[in-house]
């Protein structure tokens, strides 16, 4: 604060009461904005949350509305539920994807998940044949 008065009164002969009243004009809008930033994280922390995705603050902190954007047009994270219905769910969207970086994909018979060759096991206990 006192570096900002002194760089104010530097620019001249200025009254005093003219420099107290920018300091105070300048203090004010610097809480004003940090404020804002603030409460900005707080919504983009919401929305994040809401979403089933931890943290999120700093994109509402640092971007403002942009964050609030950014969070509110990601996807939800996928609802890791664990499904022991033994029935024969339809296979997780992602499966032609891991798909394509591993032929060996296996499904899990308990569930239908689909696995890459390297896990031997399922989230629902089911072994790999
Ligand atoms: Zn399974």
């Amino acid at each position: 604060m006192q570096l900002l008065f002194e760089l104010l009164q530097s620019f001249g002969e200025l009254p005093e009461e003219l420099v107290i009243y920018l300091v105070s004009l300048l203090t004010s809008i610097i809480i004003g904005f940090a404020g804002e930033a603030v409460g900005m994280g707080f919504i983009t922390r919401a929305i994040n949350n809401g979403k089933g995705r931890g943290g999120g603050f700093a994109w509402g902190f640092w971007l403002g509305l942009i964050g609030i954007i950014v969070v509110a047009c990601r996807p939800a994270k996928k609802a890791n539920t664990t499904d022991r219905s033994g029935d024969n769910p339809p296979p997780r969207p992602d499966a032609l994807e891991m798909m394509a970086v591993d032929s060996q994909v296996w499904f899990c018979p308990g569930c239908g998940r689909p696995h890459y060759s390297t896990e031997s096991v399922c989230q629902c206990g089911v072994y790999k044949k």
